[in-house]
């Protein structure tokens, strides 16, 4: 008998190990995703299907694309929607939840890590609270590409695998396009999911919640201090690095809710999130934001009081009396200031060049920054700008004095800067390479996005594509793609984004 042609085996497999199916049935519902009209791909992340142990070719095929919009489930999905509450503006909702998100299930990647992958705009749950449990085509154009650069910038992200247009209109100020987006975590769960516990009164659930995920995410601390404890002093840690390297390269959240606040410390939920271009601290892009409570200096102390909501939340488990479980709260949450303000300033002195760390350095770097606020420089183009500056030779000044309004108010501080390189032997050639992997030529630019979201709705993806494969490089130069690199023109300026929801 002549032998069959070497296909892959079962390329349509996914290698699910779902946990989160097995805790118990109140933490979520179980549901499919509703079926869509006429599935069609928009983009699928090939490099991460890979390292789900994905076959792209099959994934990007009619079988994958109806996996991808919810049409068909694989073998071995277990889908959900979890259970969640929140804080949302500082206002207590007690029942949120996946209100068009449905977990597929867990996979165990290349790596052996457990990865969500999950479909947002699948579809109404019983979370969805009056929604319709869809995406527009634009948000899901957004949180992909935003999320991709984040991950490019190194910055822990939730993943975009695919979007793929439903073929439905969704109705919101007009009728849309809807979209899906396939998104891929380390785990769905937010700080959220522990209130809406802790609102019950449900220490049974607490408990559970609390044991399944140390094992999950942090095994090798499992039995080193009550596992309570240790979910609290990872989330203080991983959300206080997290929110200074948002602030570092200029990222806007937006919407820095409880249940928008990932408990292994990954953004999550990109809506209204946005990179600003001129400095200013007290910038705000949200449409919804309106007292302007995440705007961008506002993040580190929002983030501090999300950690506090989850302290709150676990108190019953932090210890064996209430005293006690109140100081060890105060305790790790009492650690986030200064665990922020160290990421912060290390990752601000990687920014400026410095190796060394020396007590004027926070002086030096806040005097740049508030002069970049006072002469709406560029929050991008002054550090990447900085990188080429020479430590004896000041031709390179001329072209980073512009991004200031008054130019010759950047002066000063360039020589302070240059004084402080100079009293640690630092060589311009090697500062510059350093500078050059932390501070990014390419963010995703607002009037890039809404561009490029425009052109999408036209039913124009290049753009979209093109955009996306120069974000995925930040670092580097891409003189071919200057464009994006550039701040808008007074007239492309965007000052208002949207949730889309
Ligand atoms: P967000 O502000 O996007 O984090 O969403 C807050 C809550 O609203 C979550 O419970 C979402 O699942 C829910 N939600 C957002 N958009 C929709 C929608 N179109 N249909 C149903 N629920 C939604
Ligand atoms: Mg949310």
């Amino acid at each position: 008998m002549p032998t069959a042609p070497a296909k892959p085996a079962n390329p349509g497999r996914f290698n699910f190990a779902n946990s989160y199916a097995r805790l118990p049935e109140h933490f979520f519902a179980r549901l499919a995703p509703t079926p869509v009209a006429a599935p069609q791909l928009i983009q699928l992340n090939r490099p991460l299907s890979v390292e789900l142990g994905l076959d792209p070719e099959w994934l990007g095929g009619e079988q994958g694309v109806a996996v991808l919009a919810g049409n068909s489930l694989p073998p071995g999905a277990e889908p959900l929607a979890m259970a969640y509450a929140g804080h949302q503006f500082g206002a207590w909702v007690p029942q949120l939840g996946d209100g068009r998100a449905i977990l597929l299930g867990e996979v165990v990647d290349r790596k052996g890590r457990r990865r969500d992958i999950q479909l947002k705009g699948a579809g109404p749950t019983p979370f969805s609270r009056g929604g319709d449990g869809r995406a527009a085509l634009g948000p899901v154009l957004r949180e992909y590409l935003i999320s991709e650069a984040m991950a490019a910038l190194g910055i822990p992200t939730t993943r975009a695998m695919a979007a793929v247009l439903t073929g439905e209109l969704v109705v919101r100020e007009t009728r849309l396009a809807g979209a899906i987006l396939t998104r891929v975590a380390q785990s769905h769960v937010r700080v959220g999911t522990f209130q809406f516990f802790a609102a019950r009164d449900d220490r049974r659930a607490l408990i559970e919640l609390t044991d399944y995920l140390v094992g999950r995410h942090y095994p090798e601390l499992a039995g080193t201090a009550r596992a309570a404890r240790i979910l609290l002093r990872e989330l203080v840690q991983r959300q206080a690095g997290l929110v200074a390297a948002w602030m570092l390269v200029g990222f806007i959240h937006g919407v820095m809710n409880t249940d928008n606040t990932s408990i292994v410390g990954e953004t999550i939920d990109y809506g209204p999130c946005a990179f600003m271009d001129a400095y200013h601290p007290e910038t705000v892009f949200s449409s919804i934001d309106h007292y302007g409570r995440y705007a961008y200096a506002n993040q580190q102390a929002m983030a501090h009081g999300n950690v506090a909501r989850l302290a709150q939340s676990l108190l019953p488990l932090l210890a064996d009396n209430p005293e006690e479980a109140l100081a060890v709260a105060r305790e790790e949450v009492a650690r986030f200031p200064e665990l922020f303000q160290a990421a912060w300033l290390a990752g601000m002195r990687r920014k400026i060049g410095l190796r060394e760390e020396r007590a004027e350095d926070r002086g030096l770097i806040e005097e740049l920054l508030a002069l970049m606020a006072a002469n709406r420089a560029d929050f991008t183009l002054t550090f990447r700008g900085l990188c080429r500056l020479e430590t004896v030779d000041l031709q390179g000044d001329q072209e980073l004095r512009r991004l200031f309004e008054r130019p010759e108010e950047f002066e000063p501080w360039a020589q302070s800067w240059r004084s402080r390189l100079a009293a640690e032997g630092s060589d311009d050639r090697q500062r510059r390479a350093a500078m050059e992997a932390v501070n990014p030529a390419f963010i995703p630019r607002n009037h890039r996005v809404e561009e490029v979201i425009r052109a999408g709705y036209q039913g124009d993806f290049s753009r979209f594509r093109e955009l996306l494969a120069v974000l995925a490089a930040p670092f580097a130069d891409q003189p071919e793609f200057i464009r994006y690199a550039r701040p808008p023109r007074p007239e492309e300026v965007v000052t208002k984004t949207f949730c889309g929801t």
